[in-house]
């Protein structure tokens, strides 16, 4: 008999304690969809962007915890974005979080360049562009010469120049030519022999003194 009433009391606690488990859980799972009420269904189609552009959500939906789908074609009014639509991109946007009715759908990432520009020397190698979105020098790049034209400079001591046109930014742009360095070096040779030339020569003059 005692045994029974111990067997009864085990299976009463074990029972509620379950039952109190799947409680819990139940209430778990609530929670979690309620943080997940709205998710990315499908995403924008333009993903790549210049910093002139606005962000553009054409042919984004996003759906509910029921599986609902909200298309921003239909429901645009409810849509927001962490960047406003009328706000042009910087370089630095990576992703745009996604709202409907003020919930938040999740990020979705993009990738914002430099809008092109005129083009502007930098320096006597490169030339760069100036970004019509943000003002600064981008896509720096090596000035192409396609004719160099000596300034025929070249003697003994100085080493020759070329000038060119750059075909891209329009700068003119000078070099060396490698060739008159080795002027420069047989110079420096015979420099030092006349040099010794001439240390001999004063030595045999002090000889020719005495
Ligand atoms: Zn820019
Ligand atoms: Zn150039």
């Amino acid at each position: 008999m005692k045994t029974r009433k111990i067997i009864a009391l085990v299976m009463a606690i074990a029972l509620l304690a379950v039952s109190m488990t799947i409680v819990a859980a139940a209430e778990g799972e609530t929670a979690s969809e309620d943080e997940t009420a709205y998710s990315l269904y499908v995403h924008p189609t333009k993903k790549i962007y210049t910093d002139i552009e606005c962000f553009d959500p054409t042919d984004l939906v996003v759906k509910d915890a029921a599986g609902t789908q909200y298309a921003y074609e239909t429901d645009y009014q409810y849509f927001t974005f962490s960047v406003e639509l009328d706000q042009p991109l910087t370089v630095y946007t990576s992703e745009i979080e996604i709202f409907y009715k003020g919930e938040s759908c999740g990020n979705f990432p993009i990738t914002v360049g430099h809008a092109g520009g005129e083009i502007v020397p930098v320096n006597n190698h490169s030339h760069g562009q100036i970004c019509e979105g943000c003002g600064s020098i981008c896509k720096n790049e090596n000035h192409s010469v396609e004719y160099w034209v000596p300034d025929d400079n070249a003697a003994l001591i100085t080493s020759e120049t070329e000038t060119g046109t750059c075909t891209v930014c329009g700068d003119t742009v000078s070099r060396y030519i490698e060739g008159t360095a080795t002027y420069t070096t047989i110079f420096a040779d015979f420099e030092i022999l006349v040099s010794l030339l001439s240390l001999v020569s004063m030595i045999v003059q002090a000889f020719a003194l005495i």
